[in-house]
């Protein structure tokens, strides 16, 4: 019997308890394995960091959860996007005055987001702003 650490789609974390690896990915591609929370079959396995500090190490156990993981990343990070984008003001091509507003405090602090130019975006970083900039995929639920 084998306890994976398992996380959904929506960041919840929960264990699931296999056979063995191949019984988990047989299950997993039957659309079996789902988030007790929300029901998610959108799910992937995490390496516990719990697990070692309680018993043996069991290399065997996290081996080649890399597909994955990466396809789960992609999600966590297009769902955190998301969130950044509907808790944040869209100021456009106003960003680059706005966020220097915000940073010298003559506005109160905020979230925003909008566009710079690679030069904007330049001087921003040399005065200190805190400014990041995010590869967006085209989505049209953003326009
Ligand atoms: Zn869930």
């Amino acid at each position: 019997m084998k306890i994976f650490d398992l996380l959904c789609v929506a960041g919840h974390r929960f264990e699931g308890w296999f056979a063995s690896a191949e019984d988990y990915g047989a299950q997993r591609a039957k659309g079996l394995v789902s988030c007790p929370a929300c029901g998610a079959q959108e799910v992937g396995r995490v390496p516990s960091a719990t697990r070692f500090n309680v018993g043996a190490p069991q290399p065997a156990a996290q081996a080649p959860a890399g597909h994955d993981a990466l396809a789960l990343a992609q999600k966590l990070y297009s769902r955190m996007l998301d969130e950044l984008l509907t808790k944040s003001e869209d100021v456009g091509t106003q960003f680059p005055d706005e966020a220097r507003r915000i940073h010298y405090k003559e506005v109160p602090a905020r979230s925003i987001r909008g566009q710079a130019t690679d030069e904007e975006h330049e001087s921003m970083v040399e005065e200190g702003i805190p400014v990041a900039r995010l590869p967006i995929p085209p989505s049209d639920r953003w326009n």
